[in-house]
């Protein structure tokens, strides 16, 4: 016998790199170029560091406060975390506790395998339709929970609140979790059918939509009775997951909110000519309500284009598996930034001898 026979073994997700190379175009992962409100940069610039001295706030009330005005939701039926994967975890390890197994689409955050693993809970990969789509019914059979991106990650495909509806429907005896990393991006969030639905909660990230990657924060949305079982569990293994750094400035972030929608919408006007340029040069385009768009060149292998593009000093993401080994997601930067991608796939693609319009 040895401590090696007590472990819990476990293989962990894998994150996007952060390379450090001069002037490089960073779309791996998704971050928002235009970063947060200048409210954000006030209260930082102004903050006493007697309040370091002491402990934070353990449920950040006032943030809580704030973002239960910003849903239209009652202050108890709103849970942060540090981050939306702890807030992920943590409601795996609250909600999925029964013997079926867990549900999520086979092409999904890939975060939701390691949980189930973690916890040591079963799970099933419900298998998309070919062209990533979602189909509801595959959803109807024996769970102990569901879980799916909405929009999906790394597709961006969006499901309607209708098919949402529809699924919990199905589902009253389980939790369904809807992971709105990306809903700011066009998409409608679901937060309205909380009111309809006690089985469903609702995850949300400030670091996407509201530039916060490098601050973390993450919130749970749901019914009153839900939302305190999850801080059962937070209280039983981290009372003080946000900073009162994290928690002033996201109060900013929150009260100025008209500014993340605004950069919000620069990222969709950007994206939806990325499209129309990238299906020009022969590129499939799943209709992406994300920051980022999924895609593939029939006449260029996957691989090849991202080692190409990673040498040009532009880094996007792509995974060595089945089904999207011929995929890049790539993260919508700054109008400049798509240029210059844009430039060097032209010049690529006739290099290359493939045919575009
Ligand atoms: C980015 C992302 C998250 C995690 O966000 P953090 O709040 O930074 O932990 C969760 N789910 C999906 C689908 C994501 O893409």
């Amino acid at each position: 016998m040895s401590w090696k026979d007590k472990l819990r073994q476990v293989e962990p997700y894998v994150a996007g790199e952060q390379p450090k190379l001069e002037n490089m175009i960073k779309l791996n992962t998704n971050e928002n170029p235009y970063g947060p409100s200048e409210h954000v940069k006030t209260v930082l610039n102004s903050i006493d560091t007697d309040h370091i001295r002491l402990y934070p706030n353990s449920d950040a009330d006032e943030l809580r406060h704030a973002l239960a005005v910003y849903h239209g939701l009652d202050d108890d039926q709103v849970f942060l975390g540090n981050g939306s994967d702890e807030v992920l975890a943590l409601s795996f390890l609250t909600f999925f506790n029964g013997d079926d197994p867990v549900l999520f689409p086979n092409i999904s955050y890939s975060f939701y395998p390691v949980y189930c693993d973690l916890f040591k809970m079963s799970y099933r990969q419900v298998l998309l339709n070919e062209d990533f789509t979602i189909n509801i019914n595959d959803f109807h059979q024996s769970n102990s929970g569901i879980i799916f991106p909405n929009p999906n990650a790394p597709t961006g495909l969006l499901l309607s609140l209708d098919a949402i509806e529809q699924i919990l429907k199905n589902n009253q005896d389980s939790m369904v979790i809807v992971d709105e990393a990306y809903i700011d991006f066009g998409g409608q969030t679901c937060v309205s059918l909380i009111r309809k639905f006690e089985n469903l909660i609702v995850i949300q990230t400030f670091s996407k939509s509201r530039s916060f990657a490098g601050a973390r924060l993450g919130v749970a949305l749901g019914n009153k009775e839900a939302i305190a079982h999850l801080y059962d569990v937070k209280n039983s293994f981290n009372s003080y997951p946000i900073d009162y750094i994290t928690q002033q400035i996201a109060l900013a972030s929150v009260l100025d909110s008209q500014d993340m929608k605004e950069k919000c919408q620069r990222i969709i006007r950007t994206r939806e000519r990325v499209k129309v340029q990238l299906k020009d040069l022969g590129f499939i385009v799943p209709d992406s309500y994300a920051n980022f768009v999924f895609v593939s060149h029939p006449q260029i292998d996957g691989q090849q284009l991202f080692l190409a593009l990673r040498k040009a000093g532009i880094i996007v993401r792509h995974w060595q598996q089945p089904l999207i080994d011929q995929y890049l997601r790539i993260t919508i930067g700054t109008d400049e930034q798509m240029d210059r991608l844009i430039a060097f796939i032209s010049q690529y693609l006739k290099e290359q001898g493939a045919v575009t319009k």
